[in-house]
């Protein structure tokens, strides 16, 4: 019987899956799709090309060994397509493949009531970070010199971005550069992944990676860590249907799993710290956050697209607050956004790399909510069901917190 802390190196027995590392993931998904575990699996598959990683809406079990692997050139984030598409999971039980941000993202749209976390299954897969599709190309270009439609597989690993492609006379090529060189010179993770902090989604019900793995299994074999008791049950569930077999961590691979998330994380706070105080502060950072949203089309994606912003009314489409018609919009647009969002915002940069005019908002947003953190000792956004500041204020019903009960 598994418990919560319980890890080991597990791999599919299905020959039809051909997973990442050890096709775990996508065994513990099938399973739980067969078995009526679950209603739906939402996961992530191959668009056109490895630069378009799509969403996938799975009721049929066969549908999920195309989706196995991993995608990182990609921006996605799946809870808020459960709120905005699945109704919340209210009535539909769903497994979702989460990284750390949408770990995050789920507790916080739980929070506020836009996703029923019971009918909730959470396979985390640990993240050290993901590229935009328009920067893996910018770079595979410039950097690497190979034409960006000639890479069938990339991944990161031990520190660099490596791709494989075929070069001009038909051979299987690979080649990887460190990803501190790539981000020396502006290139390599988005911003908000070099400054991120969660790279064990251990807020799912089972985190699962390839840090770890060591000797004979190297590459064969799945890192999972039990991180809940309904993740210890369909582990149970699978290994002993035979769907997948495992086997205990060797130590020395603990140790290194260890040691690379404790790097990861000092890491991303070392990157917060650069590209906070790159901001400025006081009312040098005010006179840039002017600047910079001076640029803005009110088009809504960062609304849109962000999880924390979920009200049904949203303030800023009052009239008397932000004019009607009026581009850009005054700053009170923005301000209204930080005064709501700041104290929660989980870094998933949605409302950075989405927004048309490439404005920082995830930049300012983060600073933000890490300053109210350390100024007013709330924990972390995103790690517990831990209520958000804005659930101490009164207000309008439905205008994103007072849904939260007082406590
Ligand atoms: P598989 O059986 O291949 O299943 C993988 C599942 O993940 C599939 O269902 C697939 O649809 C889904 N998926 C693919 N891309 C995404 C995505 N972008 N978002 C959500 N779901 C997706 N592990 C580490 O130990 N260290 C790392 O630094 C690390 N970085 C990662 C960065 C990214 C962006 C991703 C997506 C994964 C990362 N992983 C990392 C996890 C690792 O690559 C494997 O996903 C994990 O080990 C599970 O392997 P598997 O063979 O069991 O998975
Ligand atoms: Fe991964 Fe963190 Fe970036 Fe999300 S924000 S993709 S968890 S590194
Ligand atoms: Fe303005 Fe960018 Fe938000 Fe669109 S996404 S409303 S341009 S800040
Ligand atoms: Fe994500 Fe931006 Fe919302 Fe923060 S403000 S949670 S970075 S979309």
């Amino acid at each position: 019987m598994s418990a919560k802390g319980d890890m080991c190196y597990a791999w599919t027995t299905d020959a039809g899956i051909n997973g990442e590392c050890g096709g775990a993931v996508t065994s513990l998904l099938k399973y739980a799709l067969t078995n009526k575990i679950v209603d739906a699996v939402l996961t992530v598959t191959k668009g056109v090309d490895i630069y378009d990683p799509l969403p996938a809406f799975i009721t049929d079990p066969a549908d999920l060994d195309k989706c196995s692997g991993s995608l990182h050139c990609g921006t996605l984030l799946l809870p808020k397509l459960i709120q905005k598409y699945m109704d919340g999971a209210k009535d539909m039980k769903i497994a979702v493949t989460v990284k750390g941000c949408d770990a995050k993202a789920m507790y916080e749209l739980a929070k506020r009531n836009k996703i029923n976390m019971d009918n909730i299954f959470m396979i985390g897969l640990n993240c050290g970070g993901s590229v935009t599709p328009f920067m893996a190309r910018k770079m595979i270009s410039e950097k690497y010199g190979v034409n960006p439609d000639s890479v069938f597989k990339e991944e990161i690993d031990k520190g660099q971005f490596i791709i494989e492609y075929t070069d001009a006379e038909g051979k299987h090529q690979h080649k990887g550069i460190s990803i501190d060189e790539l981000e020396a010179e502006g290139l390599g993770r988005r911003l908000n992944c070099q400054r991120c902090e969660t790279k064990i989604p251990r807020q799912a019900d089972i985190a699962c990676g390839n840090w770890g793995v060591i000797g004979d299994k190297a590459g064969k074999a799945t890192f999972v860590e039990i991180c809940s008791e309904k993740g210890a049950a369909l582990f149970d569930a699978a290994s002993k249907a035979g769907v997948i077999e495992f086997c205990a961590p060797e130590a020395k691979g603990l140790e290194i799993r260890g040691k690379i998330e404790s790097v990861m994380i000092n890491m991303g706070l070392k990157n917060q710290k650069k590209q906070f105080a790159e901001l400025g502060y006081g009312a040098k950072r005010l006179a840039f956050m002017e600047k910079e949203t001076s640029r803005c089309l009110k088009c809504y994606t960062c609304i849109e697209q962000c999880p924390i912003c979920s009200c049904t009314d949203c303030i800023t489409k009052d009239p008397e607050i932000v004019a009607p018609g009026r581009i850009p919009p005054n700053f009170m647009f923005h301000m209204i956004r930080y005064a709501h969002v700041a104290s929660s915002c989980i870094n998933c940069g949605q409302c950075q790399e989405l927004c048309p005019m490439d404005i920082p908002n995830a930049l300012f947003m983060h600073a933000m909510q890490v300053e109210t953190q350390e100024l007013f000792g709330f924990g972390k956004p995103g790690y517990d069901m831990t209520l958000p500041a804005l659930a101490y204020t009164e207000g309008k019903k439905d205008n994103g917190f007072v849904y939260i009960k007082m406590p």
